[in-house]
């Protein structure tokens, strides 16, 4: 059955994946309303066997002692980070799953290489640590605001022109030392439309309880938007690896963007397939010894194994 699961999951994908060496324009590649010929009703049930499809790889990644893995999220301002994190993981255990959100850099990131403060948090193995904003930043809006770069302390000479296809590079090569490691890095981004972020600001305007989402900040980058988009393109077109695949989500549909951010993720997850630790023939020994220890212990009136009284017909 996981086969066929697995299959399913996998062809539902395929279109949103950036083929290695791709060159992107990502307007004219991908569309932000594509749903695949699903509708809005179909949403629900979708989302729900995806989600309890995640619960159950997550569990058995969390047995186990290899495997980790690192989900990187990115999207412009309203891109709908937040509730695909919230949507997403709503079925998986809190315990093994971290969720990350970079911020402006602090004073003391700063005073680091720029990619330490990501590396400080990946996850164990067993782990999912999710990133709202990665490493990506780096290149994305600190290329659209150089002012970023100069406050990174880079010595003379480091920051010229060639600066982001060397990240590039550096970042490829940080994701397979990690892969080869045992992390898996996955990579969303939500593309949204520019006409969609307008509404959705619109909406976090119109809704008091909304506003608190909305910064004058946004406005300012959305002046931004081609700078962007050829950004993303650029960072899509050099960063999709076969080891680290980009997969573009359609976002201006909510719904579908969660359904293709959990098939992205159980995807990998069952790529993995982590499996139970099997307990050897020695310690399966050593555990009926005890057990029979802890039936000697039974107060008088009780059953010898409880457990089993009571769940044998
Ligand atoms: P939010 O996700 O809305 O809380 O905003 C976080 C802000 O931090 C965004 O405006 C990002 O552009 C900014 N940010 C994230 N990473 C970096 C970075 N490496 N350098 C500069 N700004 C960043
Ligand atoms: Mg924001």
């Amino acid at each position: 059955m996981s086969d066929k699961r697995a299959e399913r999951i996998a062809d539902f994908i395929e279109p949103l994946r950036v083929r290695p060496g791709a060159k992107v324009h990502l307007e004219r590649d991908f569309d932000p309303r594509f749903k695949a010929g699903l509708k809005k009703r179909d949403g629900p049930e979708l989302l729900r066997t995806g989600v309890s499809l995640l619960a159950e790889y997550q569990e058995r990644l969390a047995a186990q002692d290899t495997y980790g893995v690192v989900l990187c999220l990115q999207a412009l301002d309203a891109g709908g980070k937040d509730g695909t994190i919230r949507h997403v993981m709503s079925g998986v255990n809190p315990q093994g799953v971290r969720v990350n959100s970079f911020k402006v850099p602090s004073a003391e990131e700063l005073d680091h290489d720029y990619l330490w403060r990501y590396a400080k948090r990946l996850p164990a193995r067993g782990e999912i640590a999710i990133f709202n904003r990665s490493h990506y930043e780096e290149v994305l809006v600190v290329r659209v605001h150089p002012e970023n770069l100069i406050r990174q302390k880079l010595p003379e000479g480091s920051f010229g022109p060639d600066i982001w296809d060397r990240r590039y590079r550096e970042i490829n090569r940080w994701e397979r030392y990690l892969t080869d490691n045992g992390f898996k890095v996955v990579k969303i981004f939500l593309n949204l439309s520019k006409e969609e972020q307008r509404t959705r600001f619109l909406k976090r305007i119109d809704l008091p309880e909304k506003n608190w989402k909305f910064s004058a900040a946004d406005v300012r980058e959305r002046r931004r938007w081609d700078d962007y988009q050829q950004a993303f393109s650029e960072m899509l077109s050099a960063t999709s690896t076969r080891w680290a695949p980009w997969y573009v989500v359609p976002a201006d549909r909510k719904w579908f963007a969660r359904i293709c951010a959990a098939a992205v993720l159980a995807h990998t997850l069952m790529e993995i397939d982590p499996q139970y630790p099997e307990v050897g023939e020695e310690a399966r020994k050593d555990l009926l010894v005890t057990r029979r220890a802890l039936e000697r212990e039974a107060p008088a009136g009780a059953h010898a194994d409880p457990y089993t009284a009571r769940h044998s017909p």
